[in-house]
């Protein structure tokens, strides 16, 4: 796409009341807009990137099994009550309609999805069985200070299993938790996957998955030497203890809580009646298996982790497009006539090129390219003689000089 057809621009200052790095940067660059507190509207740039965490996570939620569908997110109040939930869910948004009929809108689905899986969930054949969805959440969050990862309307991946006993969801939680790890490790990121908690002390079993940043809101004590962590809200372990797992010293540090996975255990199936026939034609209540992951923060995580003082660095699976073609030339000159030659190369292969082609400065140019953080940077004008390009690396700047030829045969 060429660049002087781009809907946005990039700002010199984010709005005074952002505090988050992750929003500021994504608002100088064009790719969110704030409406209010915890609520962003996605523009084209920031749909792009939204859609490609939103393509790695189905690749692998797919992968593994899952069935995609898409369910409400205006909910009667029914379930809700059904559950408890109505009262218990202090972040729940509920609605009063023109006629006084209430509503809530999705904060997690299990209230909607138990009642699909027990239409279609009849025999323990139909077992196990995992559905997922990705979409809008609504959370009344009392504080929204994290620019997008902390939302009060959010995008999220949320799955949920039915298995007839707990060691086939023990075998699926495994499975889930090396996809989660590779979607992590596909944006950039390296995540650690906390140790159970909860169980004796809550009715709920968590894992948690952890990206370390000091934008994060939780406290996590982890081991270097293994791959041992846990949230400091439920271990009595400190730094400087020894690791549990292998003896290490154990360190402390801010993480983001990416995802999050819940052994719900009966609870749900017991509430709304569901239960299947065993091998002996007995009934019985599938045990519930609960894995969220929150694609938007996700989003910002990887602002955060990956920005430097210029801008913003996207992992190439993310990025909004591949290259970022710069021209320095000026209207009508041999550099801005290789430039729009290499675009049409770009396009012709099927790599996906910013072109920036305005009548601007090399300078200003190079700025808005560092902001706006696509991996590499095609600078088309000092060798445009000599039909050469510098490639350049958003994240290490490393500069290589490349022949048209070598050029698109690297994105390709
Ligand atoms: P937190 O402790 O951060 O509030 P949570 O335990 O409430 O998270 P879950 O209910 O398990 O989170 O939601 C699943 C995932 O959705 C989280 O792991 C996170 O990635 C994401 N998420 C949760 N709340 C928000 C929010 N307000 N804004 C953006 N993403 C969120
Ligand atoms: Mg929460």
């Amino acid at each position: 796409m060429r660049q002087s057809q781009l809907f946005t621009r990039t700002r010199r200052d984010a709005p005074s009341d952002e505090a988050a790095k992750n929003a500021q940067l994504l608002i100088r660059a064009g790719f969110v807009k704030k409406e209010m507190a915890g609520v962003y509207s996605y523009l084209p740039l920031g749909l792009r990137v939204l859609k490609n965490i939103e393509r790695v996570v189905r690749e692998e939620m797919d992968a593994i099994g899952g069935h995609e569908l898409r369910m409400a997110t205006l909910h009667p109040s029914e379930p809700w009550k059904k559950t408890g939930a109505w009262d218990a869910v202090d972040v729940l948004f509920k609605i009063m309609s023109r006629t006084e009929k209430e509503y809530a809108l999705g904060q997690s689905e299990e209230e909607i999805v138990t009642p699909i899986a027990a239409e279609y969930v009849q025999s323990y054949k139909d077992l196990p069985v995992a559905l997922y969805q990705i979409g809008q959440k609504y959370r009344d969050e009392l504080r929204a200070k994290s620019g997008i990862m902390r939302g009060r309307e959010f995008g999220m991946k949320d799955m949920y299993s039915f298995h007839a006993t707990q060691e086939d969801f023990d075998r699926f939680y495994q499975i889930v938790k090396d996809a989660y790890l590779r979607i992590y490790s596909r944006c950039g990121l390296s995540a650690k996957a906390t140790e159970a908690s909860g169980g004796s002390f809550s009715e709920k079993i968590s894992y948690e998955f952890m990206v370390l940043t000091d934008a994060g809101e939780d406290d996590i004590v982890y081991c270097e030497a293994c791959d041992w962590c846990a949230n400091v809200e439920v271990t009595k372990l400190a730094a400087g203890a020894a690791c549990p797992k292998c003896g290490g010293a154990l360190k402390s540090a801010k993480a983001v809580e990416a995802g999050n996975v819940f052994d719900l255990g009966q609870k749900y199936p017991k509430a709304f009646d569901f239960t299947y026939k065993d091998q002996d034609g007995k009934d019985q209540y599938p045990i519930v298996g609960c894995y969220g992951l929150g694609t938007t923060r996700l989003m910002g995580t990887i602002v955060e982790v990956m920005a430097d003082e210029k801008g913003i660095a996207w992992p190439e699976e993310v990025a909004p497009f591949s290259a970022h073609l710069v021209s320095l030339g000026k209207p009508g000159d041999d550099a801005s006539a290789f430039a729009d030659a290499l675009y049409a190369d770009f396009e012709a292969a099927g790599v996906s090129v910013l072109y920036d082609d305005r009548d601007a400065r090399a300078g200003e140019k190079f700025a808005d390219s560092d902001l706006i953080g696509i991996p590499w940077r095609v600078v088309a004008g000092r060798d445009a003689a000599q039909g050469m390009v510098e490639l350049v690396s958003r994240a290490t700047g490393s500069v290589e000089k490349l022949s048209r030829e070598e050029l698109i045969a690297r994105f390709t």
